[in-house]
């Protein structure tokens, strides 16, 4: 097995918790050289001197500072870098083959483009990157001759089950289409009366995964299931007709592909992102996860429903973001990141955030985007739009 030297961007999160249990099953396979954070410096501090990474970076400048002198005089191999320069220079570390893109939301857009600019492995769970970015997006991975590699888990499975050296062209492999499990989230069978009232804490209790909060409340309104019909679209090129949600409240079955002679092949699996973050880091070999076996006998039974899209209006909204292209896809995902981020601190009601998307949407209507800045100014634009109508300080 090609051994890998990995840069963890969001090494502080779920996902950069699970990617580094990972890597610690199997030093002889993989070395960390980056590890990259928001503010949480303290714990930062921790990983550096569990793994030794050759940098760590912190977005907010204090916290880098606190970090340098907490590490100081401790014999580490580690630089600290600040600022998003710092999570660049992390994410492009010329030691480094393999990026983990764990940041969440737009903030991991840079440092991931950047990635995928100096033609690194990229293993992608920010979603919202590729989101805001589409077709920019894969042409930087071409461009730059990277390789993208999801695991978001239902895109993971979906390339276990796509022919090896699938090429983005469906009708050329015999893909009919793409079934993207869901499992409904925490409020799939709520009373409609109760969602206006659900707090921050019930909407992020996922019924079968530990997640961060933000991608917890997208769970919980659908938005995130949205998210990932635009994220399938570009990482496998296929049309949104093509794509279909299909509810499986146990989360087993993590997606299906549907070929043209009737064929539907699946990757089934403990709902534990250390699957995903295993197959990616390997590919093309297996290395073992820590995710114990699956015992379908004592599940015995698997059930599928169709999406109630009255109760989910955000994956109504996603199907229209996607269905008008251009800019409205970063503007859904801009407006659903404000408005999450206002819903987790109190501000708004739960009720309020496929309205406040609605709007972001009707208010700034797609537009081309011929270039990254064309997504990332309508990005801005509905954030500001999104601030305005769910009466927020303007400040981020
Ligand atoms: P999380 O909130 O647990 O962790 C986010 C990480 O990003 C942290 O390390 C944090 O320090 C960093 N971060 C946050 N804001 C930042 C900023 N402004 N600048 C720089 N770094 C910042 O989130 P998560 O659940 O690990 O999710 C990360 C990404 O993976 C999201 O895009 C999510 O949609 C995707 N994803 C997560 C899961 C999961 O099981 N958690 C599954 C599939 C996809
Ligand atoms: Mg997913």
């Amino acid at each position: 097995m090609t051994p890998r030297t990995i840069s963890v961007l969001g090494a502080t999160g779920s996902i950069g918790d699970s990617a580094l249990d990972v890597v610690a099953r199997h030093p002889d396979h993989f070395t960390v050289a980056a590890l990259t954070a928001h503010r949480k410096w303290e714990r930062l501090a921790e990983l550096c001197r569990r793994h030794r990474p050759e940098v760590a970076a912190l977005s907010d400048p204090d916290a880098a500072r606190a970090l340098e002198r907490a590490l100081a005089g401790e014999g580490l191999p580690t630089r600290v870098l600040a600022g998003e320069a710092g999570l660049v220079d992390a994410a492009t570390l010329p030691a480094a083959d393999t990026v983990i893109a764990a940041i969440v939301g737009a903030a991991g857009l840079r440092p991931t483009l950047a990635a995928a600019h100096t033609g690194k492995r990229i293993l992608l769970a920010n979603k919202e990157a590729l989101v805001i970015g589409g077709a920019a997006f894969m042409a930087a991975v071409e461009d730059g001759g990277a390789t993208l590699l999801p695991i978001d888990s239902e895109h993971n499975a979906i390339f276990q089950c796509l022919p090896p050296g699938y090429a983005r062209n469906p009708a050329a492999s015999g893909v009919r289409r793409i079934l993207l499990t869901a499992s409904g989230g925490p409020f799939r069978t709520r009373p409609h009366a109760e969602l206006a009232a659900v707090t921050v804490d019930e909407a992020c209790a996922h019924p079968n995964w530990v997640m961060g909060r933000k991608i917890s409340v997208d769970s919980a309104t659908m938005m995130n299931k949205g998210l990932e019909m635009i994220e399938a679209h570009w990482l496998f090129g296929v049309a949104r007709e093509s794509i279909e949600v299909v509810v499986h409240p146990e989360s087993v079955v993590h997606s299906l592909v549907e070929y043209v002679d009737g064929s539907v092949l699946a990757q089934l699996g403990h709902p534990d992102m250390r699957t995903p973050i295993a197959q990616a880091l390997a590919f093309p070999d297996r290395v073992d996860a820590g995710v114990p076996a699956l015992e379908l006998v004592r599940r015995g039974s698997l059930t599928f429903e169709a999406p109630d899209l009255d109760r989910f209006p955000c994956l109504a909204l996603a199907y229209a973001a996607l269905g008008a292209g251009g800019t409205a896809p970063a503007v859904l995902n801009a407006a659903n990141e404000v408005a999450v981020a206002a819903f987790l601190g109190g501000r708004i009601r739960y009720t309020d955030i496929a309205p406040a998307c609605a709007e972001a949407l009707a208010r700034l209507p797609a537009r081309p985007v011929h270039t990254l800045d064309d997504a990332l100014a309508a990005d801005a634009e509905a954030r500001i739009v999104t601030r305005a109508w769910l009466k927020l300080p303007m400040a981020a």
